[in-house]
């Protein structure tokens, strides 16, 4: 069969089959540790799911509009204009199945052959692919560990090109939890506003940061910003609902249409419960995840220590989201009895084999030299999974 040229560009999305591997190995009865896994641990709240029970008892398990139903987009303009200041319109709303879906949807409506799309490395692992499904070529803007990701305007300035059509953000960032400050943030927005490109503003962790720091989204940076910005977030993190399927886009009317158009003729709607679920998830105030957030707190900095503690590794506090992003060359050219680890897949690999810790290598993320683990899991989970990495890790000569 003769298929698509487009599915040859692209590979599974590495952080979910790293962690499927993960799930059937504990499946099977094997004690596995897993940091893979980019979800929270933490249940759905129970007010949401009462929400959703409501909606299946009332028999709302119909088709509903296919960008959402009327509540749930309205609950997201006042979440917008409460927490950030931003005025949209309902029909500048539109509901996907996740925020990957939104950012698809998005792909397909803005990307075309020829057009480039400025991606900061590193980056989360789907950016790069979703850009090559919609022909387009993804332009990767390195960014350095010692300067804590940041961008300046000089690398940015340096990437832009007559064919740039997009830049995709992501602060808090998956992988590095790197956040933007508004002096990066003002950057990129001028660069944007002057050389005509659309700002794609991956929000998703925006409720997951520490020591007191507060998000800033690129869209309040004034109106003539916000008019080339799309805010793409959803409710899987911030509400543990990551199997419920409800993201969101907020952005200019013509984009939004398009793309409404787009999963008119694809999806539909997101499913009817989980829209009233993530309605009863917004409605329903902070103190869920201001919780959550004090409990990866605690993991964050274990985590962290335990990491600075292997020699070899090293790893920077996370500003936001879930996961540490240790610098592992320093284990490069060390010897296991079966061969020397050359690579972060090969000590992936070496870790799920040897001391049954499951962590998604740097490179689909843009960033050979590290490793990623999740450390939305419980402590105990922290300090076993550290104490064999540290065990494993030892055994190299
Ligand atoms: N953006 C980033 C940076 C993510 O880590 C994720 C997690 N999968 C998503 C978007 C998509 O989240 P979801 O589709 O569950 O809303
Ligand atoms: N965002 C999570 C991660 O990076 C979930 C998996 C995915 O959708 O890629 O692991």
């Amino acid at each position: 069969m003769k298929l698509a040229a487009r599915t040859g560009r692209i590979v599974p999305s590495p952080t979910l089959s790293i962690t499927a591997t993960a799930k059937a190995m504990a499946a099977q009865g094997i004690d596995i540790i897993d940091f893979a896994s980019g979800e929270p641990d933490f249940d759905t709240p129970d007010s949401v799911k009462v929400a959703a029970e409501a909606a299946i008892r009332a028999g709302f398990t119909k088709y509903t509009a296919s960008s959402g139903i009327d509540e749930l987009r309205q609950a997201i303009v006042e979440k917008l204009e409460a927490e950030q200041g931003l005025c949209y319109e309902k029909s500048q709303i539109l509901v996907s199945c996740g925020a990957k879906h939104t950012l698809y949807n998005l792909a397909e409506a803005l990307f075309e052959a020829g057009d480039e799309v400025i991606i900061p490395s590193p980056f989360w692992v789907s950016y790069q692919d979703q850009v090559l499904l919609n022909d387009a070529t993804p332009v990767l803007l390195e960014t350095r560990e010692a300067d804590g990701y940041a961008i300046s305007r000089p690398m940015l300035e340096a990437r832009v090109t007559s064919r740039t059509k997009a830049i995709i953000i992501n602060s808090p960032c998956n992988p590095t939890g790197a956040i933007y400050d508004r002096a990066i943030l003002q950057d990129i927005a001028e660069v944007a506003l002057r050389r005509d490109f659309v700002i794609i503003s991956d929000e998703i962790y925006e409720k997951i940061l520490y020591d007191g720091v507060r998000h800033i989204s690129i869209a309040t940076l004034g109106p003539e910003v916000a008019a080339r910005t799309v805010v793409v977030n959803g409710v899987s993190k911030a509400y543990a609902m990551t199997g419920w399927r409800i993201g969101y886009a907020a952005g200019p009317k013509e984009l939004i249409t398009a793309m409404a158009n787009i999963q008119s003729q694809s999806t539909s709607n997101p499913s009817s419960i989980s829209q009233k679920a993530a309605v009863a998830a917004l409605r329903g105030g902070d103190a869920f995840t201001r919780q959550m957030v004090v409990e990866f707190d605690r993991r964050r900095r274990l985590m962290v220590e335990r990491l600075n503690k292997i020699p070899g590794v090293s790893c920077r506090m996370p500003a936001g989201a879930f996961y540490a992003f240790p610098n592992v060359a320093g284990v490069f050219g060390r010897r296991h009895v079966q061969g020397p680890i050359a690579s972060a897949a090969d000590l992936a690999a070496y870790l799920l084999k040897e001391a049954r810790v499951a962590v998604v290598p740097g490179e689909p993320f843009g960033s050979p030299s590290h490793i990623r683990l999740s450390y939305a899991t419980s402590m105990d989970s922290v300090t076993r999974g550290l104490d064999r990495m540290q065990a494993a890790l030892g055994t190299l000569r």
